[in-house]
Order: structure tokens, then C-alpha cells, then sequence
């Protein structure tokens, strides 16, 4: 039988990268009626262990859930967990426009001084309630111009260092896949349940 776990997102791009990572999984979408997952930590861990508890409580089944965001060391780590809501907007364009500006302010206008990390922490809660966490990151620089239409968010400005040339929105979804941060933790949840 395959195994069921709950996904404490509602992000269309995350519940599709997650699956199809993991397509042995059976996943099943937080339902309606639980309303949004809370998500007032101030860390990548705490935030996925909020909204895992949240969904495997109001299912009664595993839940998994993942926090994610991008730390711009120019910019002391920012937006990092705020990722989402970085720019009044909050719309993918009008955060890749904040970026872009306040790495201008700042000054940090060569790539060395640009660099970036995506980072993704897992967090999985048994329906006994047993928890794990699994971190993933992907070390990049942040780029001048928005590039390429694959991923979403700050995929268009992310230049991962794995792949040179190219911006993350440029890869095709396997190329993101084997280097995302999302990838790697997937990768670690997957490596401790077949311990
Ligand atoms: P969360 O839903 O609070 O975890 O917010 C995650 C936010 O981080 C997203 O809305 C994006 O802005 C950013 N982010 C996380 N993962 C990615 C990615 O794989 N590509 C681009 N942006 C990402």
C-alpha cells in the first residue's frame, strides 16, 4: 500500500515540486475546511514543524510541510523566512523588484557581493506524533534581471552556482529537481525512512 501523507501547503508550485519528487507517495491535500496551516515562527524549522503539527492534527494522518525562502547575505539574511511577504505586494514580480533594489542600496552591484542561499526545511509529524526535520539549501548568487519562466518566485534572479550561466528559472523541472534545496531535503526525508 503506498503511503498517505498530508501536505500542510497551499502553494500550487511546492505541492507540485513535492510530488513529483516523491511520486511513490501518496499525497493528499490539506483539506478545505482545516483552514491555512499558522506560520508565525521566526525560523524555517519552526514554521514547517507549525504547519505539520497543524495538518496532521486536523487529519489524524502524517503530514508533511516545508518552509522555505531565500537569505541574500548582502542583505544580512533577508528576506529569509519573510520571503513570501518581502515586498508590500507580495507578488513574485514585485519581490524580484525589491530584491533587485535593495541589493542596489546597499551597494552590492558585483556578483561576489551578491551572494544568495535558497534554503528548504521539512518538517514531517506521524500520525503517533512523532516528529523529523530535514534541511536542504542551494547556494547561488542573485543575478541583475529577471530570467527565464520555469519555478516560481525568485527563480527568475536565482543563479545557482551548481549550474553556471543559468538562472534557476532557466532549468527545465529535473534540472531544479537534482539541485533545489527542496530537492535535498526531500532527499534527506527520503534517506532517514529507509534507514
Ligand atoms: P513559505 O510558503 O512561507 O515557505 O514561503 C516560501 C517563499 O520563499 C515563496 O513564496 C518564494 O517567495 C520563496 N521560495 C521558496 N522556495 C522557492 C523556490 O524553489 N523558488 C523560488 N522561490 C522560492
Amino acid at each position: 500500500m503506498p503511503l498517505r501523507i498530508v501536505l500542510a501547503s497551499r502553494n500550487a508550485h511546492k505541492i507540485e515540486e513535492l510530488s513529483r519528487m516523491a511520486p511513490e507517495v501518496e499525497w493528499l491535500l490539506l483539506p478545505d475546511s482545516a483552514g491555512d496551516p499558522p506560520e508565525t515562527g521566526a525560523t524555517f524549522e519552526a514554521n514547517a514543524l507549525q504547519k505539520a503539527r497543524f495538518g496532521a492534527a486536523a487529519t489524524g494522518l502524517p503530514c508533511l510541510a516545508d518552509d522555505s525562502g531565500i537569505e541574500v547575505d548582502a542583505l544580512g539574511g533577508r528576506p529569509g523566512v519573510w520571503s513570501k511577504r518581502y515586498s508590500p505586494e507580495a507578488t513574485d514580480a514585485a519581490n524580484n523588484a525589491l530584491l533587485l533594489r535593495e541589493l542596489a542600496d546597499v551597494g552590492a552591484l558585483s556578483p561576489g557581493a551578491r551572494s544568495a542561499r535558497y534554503r528548504c526545511v521539512i518538517a514531517l509529524v506521524a500520525a503517533d506524533g512523532a516528529e523529523q526535520v530535514f534541511d536542504g539549501r542551494c547556494e547561488g548568487t542573485i543575478g541583475f534581471s529577471p530570467r527565464g519562466s520555469n519555478g516560481f518566485g525568485y527563480d527568475p534572479l536565482f543563479l545557482p552556482a551548481a549550474v553556471p550561466g543559468r538562472a534557476m528559472a532557466e532549468l527545465e523541472p529535473a534540472e531544479k529537481d537534482a539541485i533545489s534545496h527542496r530537492g535535498a531535503a526531500l532527499q534527506a526525508y527520503k534517506r532517514a525512512q529507509s534507514r
